[in-house]
């Protein structure tokens, strides 16, 4: 490597599996170059939460990282800690200093079937984490009356639109996106589907949304034609819109194989459906965060998985899968090999890719996780370890043999 990616690392059994899937299969293998953030939990807490601005600032900088999961603390935690006080989410600051969109990946396996039979390929969620109801306000009344929406602009005009009448007691509720936000979120979606070579979706409702809606429609529109279609289309790459419900059953009879962009809710929902469906296990789903002018970072969707923690202090062998963990780093260093043209690495980067699934699929050594929705069942149930030294045997057999180049 020449240039290096930003590693930010983080807590609990997410750690643990990341120093070892560090030591054991990127290490031995690539000349890697890092720029290191501890984001434990501990080291947040010492810097004032400093360290999660710095190495966001890494990232703008370098432009690709991998980041470990991280303890978002809550009363619980700062009594587990010592904290001095409940620190912000890091993935929520990341995201939004680098003003960057969420894609949740399945990793699919051939020995774990989908929930709908007909998926081949993944359906990858893409989640406008921004504003609508997230950020909305909402209001009971108790007696009749008339509901306006009011806007106030700093220009000293005013704009008062009549939502509606309630003969009596009722509930209200507004919300608002800034518009700047939804071409960020177009824009990273585009990015994307190009890096990973997937058609886009994008759903809403504009037949009855008639300005929310109608507005993000024509924003994804717009900045496909301008600034996307052209290289869409010589990849034979498509852009779709759907109404929301139509993108619903249309996936369910699809086999999948494009980025399904949503709004905030319809994400939020969307995207915990899709990982129960395509795998039954958090640990078989990747995040990459992309921002609108290309900063990239890989991780694996699931959390510090603190239960398996709590065992492995004690001493206990556990049988945590790390393969999200192999897939964040595998998809962070071939980000990086793919920027500098750097063949080996990209090359690398597969190898890997394909040793965990070898693993999974031929070896069928999995974690329990996996064992219990596999199909056909497996060989054997291993600890996180074993199921590590097993990629590593599989990897070096595949670079030795030079079996993808
Ligand atoms: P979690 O760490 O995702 O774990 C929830 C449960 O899912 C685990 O107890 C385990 O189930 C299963 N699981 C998750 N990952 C697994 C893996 N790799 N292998 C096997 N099983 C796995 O969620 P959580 O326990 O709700 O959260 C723990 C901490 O993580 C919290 O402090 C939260 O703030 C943080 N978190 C961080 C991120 C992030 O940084 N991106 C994301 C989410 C949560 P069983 O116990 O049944 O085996
Ligand atoms: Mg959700």
């Amino acid at each position: 490597m020449e240039k290096p990616i930003v590693e930010i690392d983080g807590d609990e059994m997410a750690r643990v599996m990341w120093h070892l899937v560090r030591e054991e299969l990127i290490e031995p293998y690539v000349e890697l170059k890092v720029e290191y953030y501890d984001l434990h939990i501990k080291v947040r807490d010492e810097t004032e939460d400093r360290i999660t601005l710095d190495a966001v600032e890494a990232l703008k900088r370098v432009g690709v990282g991998v980041k470990c999961a991280t303890i978002t603390p809550n009363v619980e935690r700062v009594k587990e800690y010592n904290l001095k006080r409940e620190w912000r989410s890091p993935n929520a600051t990341i995201r939004e200093l680098l003003d960057g969109t969420i894609f949740r990946a399945p990793i699919i396996v051939s020995n774990i079937q989908p929930a709908v039979r007909f998926w081949k390929k993944p359906i990858v969620i893409a989640r406008h984490a921004v504003g609508d109801i997230y950020s909305g306000a909402g209001v009971r009344v108790e007696g009749p009356g008339e509901v306006h929406i009011i806007f106030k602009g700093v220009d000293g005009r005013s704009i008062d639109v009549k939502v509606g009448t309630l003969g009596g007691a009722g509930i209200i509720q507004a919300y608002h996106v800034a518009e700047k936000s939804i071409y960020s979120f177009a824009r990273s979606v585009f990015r994307y589907a190009l890096m990973s070579n997937l058609n886009v979706w994008f759903a809403a409702k504009d037949t009855i949304s008639k300005v929310y809606d109608a507005r993000f429609k024509e924003i994804f529109q717009e900045v496909y034609e301008r600034e996307f279609k052209e290289e869409f289309s010589g990849r034979g790459l498509t852009y779709e819109y759907y109404l929301i419900d139509d993108a619903y059953s249309r996936a369910i009879r699809s086999e999948g194989g494009f980025v399904w962009a949503a709004k905030n809710y319809d994400g939020d929902v969307l995207s915990d459906l899709m990982a129960s469906a395509f795998s039954g296990s958090l640990a078989m789903m990747t995040s990459e965060l992309l921002s609108p002018d290309g900063v990239y970072m890989a991780e694996a969707a699931h959390g510090t998985v603190q239960r398996h923690y709590y065992r492995y202090l004690r001493g206990e062998k556990t049988s945590t899968n790390p393969t999200a963990i192999i897939l964040a780093w595998s998809k962070g260093l071939r980000r990086r090999g793919e920027l500098d043209k750097n063949e080996d690495l990209i090359l690398y980067a597969k190898n890997l890719e394909e040793a965990v699934k070898k693993t999974i699929e031929v070896d069928r050594v999995v974690t329990q996780d996996i064992a219990k929705i596999s199909e056909p069942p497996i060989n054997a149930v291993v600890t996180t370890e074993e199921f590590i030294e097993t990629v590593k045997k599989n990897l070096e057999h595949m670079l030795s043999h030079r079996i993808l180049v």
